[in-house]
């Protein structure tokens, strides 16, 4: 049988373990023409699932009470039914929150991993968050030498990407982190200028001291207070990439950054994005970053469980900000 985490019932407000079941009912898929049977490795665990749990309107279809959650998986392939891959082919997808899964070969997110990196990391720093800081900083963002630069979430998945990026364009770079370890982390190694901690009661003000040329480009992934304190500091011409607005996700009203960005007397330019936007750039954005990684350009933290089982307290973790790096469950050994 196949041991699988699905969506019990939709929670309200913050996520609960409750809201998730253990089903073992069902048997390992048979794979079909052009697909593959594969054992999830490693399950990726992102702020985006949370938005699934929900039947909000949104613009992605949201997970189905008794139906498997849905997330990014490193794996193996057990069988395969596909041209070009073979068993033991190793493979980043959609596998879901389960044992096995089907990967199909002609599916625009399906990729082979390099394995001279952990594979792991084909989840985070250069898999799906990596290239969302990639993209959604060099396509919106569009940073210049000397501009300054602001990114909240700053030692997770994408933030820590965005700064590191933006420090090769020549920025001055600004983290906002939750407590002194994660800032103390994205200064010294992962060497913005500063980062500040978005806890303190003084964050507004430190943030403006920190800004004294004000912000030409603000990378969105928190909204809230974070975005309130941004707001005022924004340049003329600068640029807002809408990444997520993860403070609010376990809202039931939530505060929306457009209304904010838009109320303003001097807007920026802003808009939402998704990292699937620009499939034509993908591959060469993983491609460049696990480079840059081999060249010790980009560093990275990993904050890894151990088990299926995991799954559910590792994305209320990352809801809660009690992750430190890319939130990862290791599903074998
Ligand atoms: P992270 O690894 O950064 O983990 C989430 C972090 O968010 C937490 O560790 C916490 O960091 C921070 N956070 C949580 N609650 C709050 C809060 N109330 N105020 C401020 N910070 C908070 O996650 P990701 O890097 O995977 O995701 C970052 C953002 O990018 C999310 O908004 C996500 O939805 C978005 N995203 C968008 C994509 C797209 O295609 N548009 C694709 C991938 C991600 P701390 O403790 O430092 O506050």
């Amino acid at each position: 049988m196949n041991r699988r985490i699905v969506l019990a019932s939709r929670p309200v407000r913050e996520p609960t373990e409750d809201n998730f079941r253990v089903d073992n009912s069902l048997p390992v898929p048979k794979p079909g023409p052009g697909q593959m049977l594969v054992k999830n490795l490693f399950l990726s665990v992102d702020p985006y699932m949370r938005g699934r749990m929900s039947d909000r309107p949104s613009y992605a279809k949201p997970v189905e009470i008794g139906e498997v959650m849905v997330g990014g998986t490193v794996a193996r392939v057990v069988e395969s039914n596909a041209e070009g891959y073979s068993p033991g082919d190793v493979l980043v997808g959609y596998g879901g929150w389960q044992d096995y899964a089907l990967f199909d070969a002609s599916s625009r997110n399906t990729f082979r991993v390099d394995p001279s990196l952990p594979l792991s990391t084909a989840l985070g720093v250069r898999g799906m968050p990596g290239a969302t800081a990639y993209l959604g900083l060099l396509k919106l963002g569009l940073p210049k030498t000397g501009e300054t630069v602001v990114v909240a979430a700053a030692s997770g998945a994408v933030g820590s990407v965005v700064g590191q990026i933006a420090k090769l364009k020549g920025c001055r770079i600004v983290g906002i982190a939750g407590g002194p370890a994660k800032c103390a982390y994205v200064e010294h190694e992962l060497g913005f200028d500063v980062c500040l901690d978005h806890r303190a009661a003084d964050f507004a003000e430190q943030l403006r001291g920190a800004c004294s040329k004000g912000i030409d480009v603000y990378f969105e992934n928190v909204g809230g207070k974070v975005l309130d304190a941004v707001a005022p500091l924004l340049n003329h011409g600068a640029r807002v990439p809408i990444c997520g607005f993860i403070s609010q996700y376990n809202d039931e009203n939530p505060s929306n950054p457009l209304s904010v960005l838009g109320a303003l007397p001097d807007p920026p330019a802003y808009r939402f994005f998704l990292v699937w936007e620009w499939p034509e750039d993908y591959p060469g954005a993983i491609a460049e970053l696990t480079t840059w990684i081999k060249e010790g350009k980009i560093r990275y933290r990993e904050d890894i469980v151990d088990g299926l089982l995991a799954a559910p307290k590792a994305l209320i973790d990352v809801l809660r900000g009690a992750n430190f790096g890319k939130k990862v469950v290791r599903l074998e050994e």
